[in-house]
């Protein structure tokens, strides 16, 4: 490609994904050329926008709700990580940026029930009725296709094959990138960039050093289009990286890890939340009732990253059965291995750990449920009320058959990345903006993660910070070219 100064773009965009698709479209929208990045060459590239579910929520809100619920949600999610104004963005914009996308043709249809989170879901549905991945055709691999497709027909450029390596200074500004090509590099110029490429799931490296030190006991749930360049060429010019370590993700079947057909669904974060989940000592290691994100999170980086799900018959039956595709029947049917026996002695044996090790774990819960009755008990008495610590609550191992089931922690996006302002600016070290560059989607930090583990929804950030750092970069332009 070569652009003269006429065809010079106003915004270089970086990855073809939700983030960087909406920013382009946006950016065009509002008069100015633009110039998009996709490192895959092929029509159709895979990446996570494109391999997801299509639930748009703000912390599992829907996206209509009041603005100022949805800040309370993403603050108390993240328990209080990251920057308010970011917070204040995601809330303020949800409800208009999916307004805009529909105006695009966009159709959006509801799970049922939908629980006040699963209104907005991308049509059509499908991707969260099997144990394996199936997305060719739904509802986010449609909405890619269609975004890409009105950026070229509005005179919009889109340039596969490119992958953005390093950001180009002139005078303090980001005034480019230097790309790498089948035909060797090249360096493009414009008034500003917005990273949009994506996390590092497919960087193992990045990985290791951030995430676990086990990444070969750590499925990827997604796919392997971000690989981090963006976080490393931000980084490279000043720019602070936040909140690393937390990532989006489940509790699966450690059988995924080499077989096909067990990921994305069933999760058995769900039934540990219920029983327990214990190390390859028979040791429990976190309080699970904080639930799958915080729990896939602890996994992956205690011990080897692996662990068993330990319940009893009424959880299997029970809790066993809840949400997408649930593990009962679905793992057994999908090829999962799970144990059975008709003691926890026996039951220790099946998975290798020492039976009073096993057995002490499951007194323990036991008490600890028996312990939340009693006081519970006492407060109805008392007309007071009980906080549980975690959103879910353990039930007790009432009576035999005992299951196992081995178990993984699965990625599915990073959650840390470049720290951004509520106007998707990149802030450097001081938490000034850096002129000339914006970042949006799972390049970016501070939105959701954090120490909580607070999974936000990676589609409604990508959606808003795309738009926003779009508009925010025509404003700063002046009138001329904002329509
Ligand atoms: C299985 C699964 C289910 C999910 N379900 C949901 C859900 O229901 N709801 C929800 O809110 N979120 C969900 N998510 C998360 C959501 O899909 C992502 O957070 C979101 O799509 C990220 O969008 P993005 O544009 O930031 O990044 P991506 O979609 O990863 O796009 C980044 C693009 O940049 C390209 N790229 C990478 N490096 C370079 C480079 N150097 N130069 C040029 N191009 C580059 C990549 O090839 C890719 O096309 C799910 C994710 C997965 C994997």
């Amino acid at each position: 490609m070569t652009l003269t100064d006429t065809s010079r773009p106003h915004l270089l965009v970086v990855g073809a994904g939700l983030a960087g698709l909406t920013a382009a479209n946006r950016a065009l929208e509002l008069g100015l050329r633009v110039s998009l990045l996709e490192r895959f060459t092929d029509t159709g590239h895979v990446c996570a926008s494109r391999t997801n579910g299509g639930v748009f929520h703000v912390g599992f809100r829907t996206v209509t709700a009041d603005p100022k619920e949805l800040f309370q949600v993403v603050r108390a999610a993240n328990d209080h990580f990251g920057r308010p104004d970011v917070a204040q963005a995601l809330a303020d914009h949800a409800g208009r940026s999916v307004d805009w996308l529909r105006g695009l043709g966009t159709v959006f249809t509801a799970m049922q029930p939908d629980q006040g989170w699963k209104d907005t879901v991308l049509a059509p549905l499908g991707f969260h009725e099997r144990t394996d991945m199936a997305w060719q055709g739904l509802g986010a691999d449609r909405l890619i296709t269609a975004l890409e497709q009105r950026l070229v027909a509005r005179g919009g450029e889109l340039v596969r094959g490119a992958r953005a390596k390093a950001l180009l200074l002139q005078s303090g500004r980001v005034r480019g990138v230097r790309i790498e090509r089948a035909s060797g590099p090249a360096e493009l110029f414009a008034d500003a960039v917005l990273l949009a490429d994506g996390g590092f799931e497919g960087n193992a490296e990045m990985v290791r050093r951030f995430i676990t030190p086990h990444p070969e006991n750590l499925l990827l749930r997604g796919c392997e289009s971000g690989l981090g360049d963006g976080m490393r060429m931000a980084e490279a010019v000043g720019a602070k990286l936040i909140g690393m370590q937390a990532f989006y993700g489940h509790v699966l079947s450690a059988d995924s890890l080499h077989r096909e057909g067990l990921s994305p669904f069933p999760f058995l974060e769900f039934l540990a939340t219920a029983g327990m989940i214990v190390d390859g000592s028979g040791t429990r290691f976190m309080d699970e009732t904080l639930g799958g994100h915080i729990m896939s999170n602890t996994l992956a980086r205690h011990g080897d990253g692996l662990g068993h799900v330990v319940f009893d018959q009424a959880m299997w039956e029970g809790i066993g059965q809840h949400f997408f595709c649930p593990p009962n029947p679905n793992l057994v049917r999908a090829g999962g291995t799970l144990h059975r026996a008709d003691s926890i002695a026996e039951l220790a044996t099946l998975i290798k750990v020492p039976a009073a090790q096993l057995q002490a774990q499951v007194d323990a819960v036991n008490a600890e449920v028996s312990a939340r009755a009693s006081q519970q008990d006492r407060a109805q008495r008392e007309g007071m009320t009980v906080f549980a610590r975690g959103r879910y609550q353990h039930e007790a191992f009432a009576h035999a058959p005992y299951y196992a089931a081995p178990a993984c922690a699965a990625l599915t996006s990073t959650m840390g990345g470049i720290e951004i302002d509520g106007r998707s600016r990149v802030l450097d070290q001081q938490g000034e903006a850096i002129a000339g560059l914006y970042a949006a989607g799972s390049c970016t930090g501070g939105v959701e993660g954090g120490p909580a583990v607070g999974y936000i929804g990676g589609l409604i950030k990508a959606l808003v910070f795309g738009l926003i750092g779009a508009e925010d970069f025509a404003a700063s332009r002046g009138g001329d070219h904002v329509g």
